[in-house]
């Protein structure tokens, strides 16, 4: 991997690899991001309390919900798996892999995914769309890990963090995408406080691809990591 790969590479597996062998990742962002990939299946019907679940693993993700809280919601949803028919299908195995408790499969989260979507009709273009737009939010997460941006503490005034600490909580659901709008309000405090960097604006300018939990400006304004 090198730094135009990186930025044209619509291989998850790879990249995933690459970040976890440099020790650029962690496994609040992985869990994130296998939410993230559970989220696309969306348009195929996932029931409502097994979306509910994954907003829980998404704050247990963030430190803020227990194992035993996580496992609940689990045990809820496979109820509601067991019901809709997704017994032993590979959604019931995408979403296992976004509720283990200990460590996360991202690699097989997205196999299973992308599985899942096969085996409900999409066809061959979608599934490659489908790579692209997880590739993508891979790079949202990470950045470039070529270029590290070191977001200066100065450049984080009250007003920024609690626009940043808006865009984090109040997203289009159950998609769970950042809220374009929240996004440009950022930019402009960024601007009013006289922060230039290109690379954060031109991240958060960036609109034709989303935007979401585990962003890494957004992270870097909140301290995530
Ligand atoms: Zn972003």
């Amino acid at each position: 991997m090198d730094e135009q790969k990186w930025l044209s590479c619509n291989e998850p597996t790879i990249m995933l690899d690459y970040l976890r062998s440099n020790g650029q990742t962690s496994a609040r962002k992985l869990r994130l991001f296998a939410c993230y990939c559970f989220r696309r299946l969306i348009p195929h019907r996932i029931p409502n309390k097994v979306l509910q679940a994954v907003e829980f693993a998404e704050l247990f993700a963030d430190g803020a919900m227990s194992t035993a809280g996580l496992a609940r919601a689990r045990d809820a949803a496979v109820e509601d798996l067991d019901k809709y028919g997704f017994t032993a299908s590979a959604v019931f195995e995408a979403f296992s892999c976004v509720m283990a408790p200990d460590g996360i499969e991202v690699s097989r989260t997205v196999d299973n995914v992308l599985e899942a979507m096969e085996s409900m009709g999409d066809g061959e273009e979608k599934i490659k769309a489908e790579r692209t737009e997880i590739s993508q939010v891979i790079r949202d997460m990470h950045g470039n890990p070529f270029h590290e941006i070191v977001l200066n503490p100065a450049s984080r005034n009250e007003t920024i963090v609690k626009l940043a600490e808006a865009v984090y909580n109040e997203r289009t659901m159950p998609e769970g995408i950042f809220d374009p709008q929240r996004l440009m309000m950022l930019v402009h405090a960024f601007q009013e406080a006289g922060f230039e960097d290109q690379n954060v604006l031109g991240h958060l300018h960036h609109l034709d691809y989303m935007h979401v939990r585990g962003c890494f400006v957004v992270d870097a304004i909140l301290s995530k990591e």
